[in-house]
């Protein structure tokens, strides 16, 4: 079994040990119940980094929704196991009073702008408490690298934000999104699905996709209109957004220029399990 440290202190004690004549730390951080998704941002690390620590931390503080946080799927034995299959070298797996020792305190760092839209506007709070956490992991890590997939892109912009502000020097890396043979991202959360919604949910990278096509001969707001329709296919689909921006910018676009590289992100709740998904379209 990898080694397993579960406080700050013996993080940093391992850490002095393994980093000795190592040229490059990589971390990938995780909430565990770990898929296919995580196991390729992890492998993706091994192949840059002399040595690889991953953490699994369901991080309170990103939680909206309390209810989301006591459903969210824990599973420490079999995330254990598949990280012994990769031969990771350190896992950090900390409980709430290990990372908040005072309680739950967000970080001062002001996000901006980003944290008003998609996922900060429809999760308030959400961000704070990302960057709150990989802070923290940050500071005690010190990795030259970390990883970061595109399914939560929004996240690796405040990720890669929050670096550029700070003068921290790690470096953000993205890693394409992880699909099951359906089309469904890899997901945390897709084993609270039920049986049927299961086999419904490939709908969100269907929209995506369908979207696509549309936007090549259709104004940016009907294919919005006619997507936010789509998602709700199915009775107790619930479509939260669906937004087409530029992929620099990550600003909304009113329309779609060629030559550009733009982001089409949705959101989707499905009964009580919310999917994000998006692509990029060049
Ligand atoms: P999570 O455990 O959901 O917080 O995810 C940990 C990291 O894995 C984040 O950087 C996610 O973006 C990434 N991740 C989650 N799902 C996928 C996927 N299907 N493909 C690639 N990366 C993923």
């Amino acid at each position: 079994m990898p080694k397993v440290v579960k406080t700050k202190e013996a993080l940093t004690e391992e850490l002095k040990k393994l980093k000795e004549g190592k040229k490059s730390t990589g971390f990938v951080p995780t909430m565990g119940a770990l898929h296919q998704g995580h196991l390729s941002l992890i492998r993706k690390c091994q192949e840059e980094n002399d040595l690889v620590i991953v953490s699994i931390f369901v991080n309170p503080t990103q939680f909206n929704d309390k209810k989301d946080l006591a459903n969210y799927p824990r599973k420490e034995e079999a995330d254990l196991q598949k990280l012994n299959r990769l031969d990771v070298d350190l896992i950090f797996y900390p409980d709430d009073k290990e990372m908040y020792p005072e309680g739950v305190k967000k970080t001062d760092y002001k996000i901006g702008a980003l944290a008003n839209k998609l996922e900060g506007k429809h999760r308030p709070g959400h961000f704070q408490g990302v960057v709150t956490v990989v802070q923290k992991f940050f500071d005690l890590i010190q990795p030259d690298k970390a990883y970061f997939g595109q399914k939560d892109f929004q996240q690796y912009l405040v990720i890669k934000k929050m670096v550029e502000d700070l003068n921290q020097k790690v470096e953000i890396i993205l890693f394409p999104t992880v699909r099951e043979k359906d089309g469904l991202a890899m997901s945390s959360r897709n084993v609270l699905l039920n049986l049927q919604d299961r086999k419904r949910a490939p709908i969100l990278f269907k929209t995506l996709n369908r979207a696509k096509v549309k936007l090549m001969s259709q104004e940016v707001s009907e294919v919005k209109e006619w997507a936010m329709g789509f998602m709700e296919s199915y009775p107790g689909f619930k479509a939260e957004y669906f937004e087409v921006l530029d992929l620099e910018s990550f600003k909304p676009l009113t329309k779609v220029e060629t030559g550009k590289k733009y982001i089409v992100c949705g959101a989707l709740q499905i009964d009580n399990v919310r999917l994000i998904d998006n692509i990029i379209i060049s």
